[in-house]
């Protein structure tokens, strides 16, 4: 099959030819000195995205590897731990906090809903057990943010350590690590950064190696251990083994594209091509997936389906009739995403994934207006441009 004209799916997305260009830069042994300046200069930049002057640990996987290790490190057996659950992630979060042996109690609102700061309030105040909390700052395969600007703190006051699943929420939201006293934070490159999968970027307070270093079930001389990294690395200089040359070149030329684009530009621009998106869909007749407006997350647009209509059937459309890749639901629920992260979030991008949507959605038999959901799409861009 021809390869798609517009990659605008949920992450891997497109990347730059900057990227590119970093990614096919020369393959140099990890201890080469240069190459062990590139792993340090390319730490500090994602302590800056991050906003902390916590550590940075890069683990070699894909994110999951940096949830799962940091996840095991942290949860003792016996441990109560709250757990958030609004979508995909949240939820497979819960199955390893009960699998690891702690004691799992959480909130479950609907996958187009979030849990408010209220409800986070209200279930502390009863259970004063709680020593941790675990919540998905973007849901990216519903769309959906949580207010982790209100429950971070909340947290941080109450001496509870919170872990946070971030992988599509730096960069893609307003984020604030430190002040807003976040624990563990994991992110992705592949999603609003535009770098290559390949890499978790996570950022550890003192706090949360404290509880580490307290865990006689924390992994140890292990894939999926941060101790080795903070001991062998970032104590000695040591790699625990040996990281892809390749993706941390790709990620750092990503990390210098965003930093000097600027973290509140990049911010910005997902969030205006979001409300180009939304706009557009609305104006076709397409019902947003999300049940409020400020929960939509800025990296993705929801959009419900028809119960006649299969999600995976209206991707795998798109791709084959007109060139352009989407995400279906991921379990998430029968929805379609138009994704608008890293270099796809912006310019015209929405108007083309609106078009190819809205043309698959008419083809399979529904009622669109796809020349009304555009021409609103492309009037919302004309005034953010003015
Ligand atoms: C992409 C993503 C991950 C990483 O999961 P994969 O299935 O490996 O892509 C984790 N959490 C969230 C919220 C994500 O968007």
């Amino acid at each position: 099959m021809a390869l798609p004209d517009f990659t605008l799916s949920a992450g891997p997305v497109a990347v730059t030819a900057r990227t590119l260009a970093g990614l096919g830069k020369p393959l140099l042994y990890h201890y080469d000195p240069e190459f062990k300046a590139t792993f340090e200069r390319t730490q500090q930049k994602v302590a800056q995205i991050f906003k902390t002057r916590n550590d940075i640990v890069l683990m070699q996987g894909e994110a999951i590897v940096g949830l799962e290790g940091a996840l095991r490190s942290l949860i003792t057996p016996g441990m109560h731990v709250l757990n958030l659950v609004q979508g995909v992630f949240g939820k497979g979060t819960g199955y390893w906090i009960s699998g690891f042996g702690a004691v799992l109690h959480e909130i479950e609102v609907g996958y187009d809903d979030a849990v408010t700061p209220a409800q986070v309030e209200a279930y502390l105040d009863e259970h004063p057990e709680i020593e941790m909390v675990c919540l998905v700052a973007s849901e990216t395969p519903s769309g959906t943010v949580t207010d982790v600007a209100a429950i971070g703190p909340m947290c941080r006051d109450r001496g509870i350590l919170t872990y946070v699943d971030t992988v599509s929420g730096v960069l893609g939201m307003e984020w604030e690590t430190d002040a807003w006293g976040l624990d563990l934070c994991v992110a992705g490159a592949q999603k609003c950064l535009g770098g290559p999968p390949g890499v978790a970027l996570i950022s550890v307070s003192q706090k949360a190696w404290d509880a580490m270093y307290a865990n006689p079930l924390a992994p140890r001389d292990s894939y999926l251990s941060l101790i080795d990294w903070k001991e062998k690395w970032l104590g000695e200089g040591r790699f625990p083994y040996t990281p892809s040359v390749s993706d941390m070149n790709g990620l750092e030329a990503a990390l210098d594209q965003a930093l000097e684009e600027g973290i509140d530009e990049v911010v910005a621009r997902h969030e205006a091509a979001a409300a180009v998106t939304r706009t557009g869909a609305r104006a076709m007749g397409l019902e947003l997936w999300a049940v409020r407006e400020e929960i939509a997350s800025a990296c993705v647009t929801s959009i419900r389906l028809p119960d006649s209509i299969d999600n995976a059937l209206v991707r795998d459309h798109a791709r084959e009739r007109y060139g352009v890749m989407l995400s279906h639901g991921q379990g998430a629920g029968n929805l379609i995403r138009l994704s608008h992260m890293g270099p796809t979030a912006g310019g015209m991008y929405s108007i083309v994934g609106l078009a190819a949507l809205g043309r698959t959605l008419a083809d399979l038999g529904m009622q669109v207006d796809v020349g009304a959901g555009l021409e609103a799409a492309l009037a919302a861009l004309a005034e953010q441009r003015r």
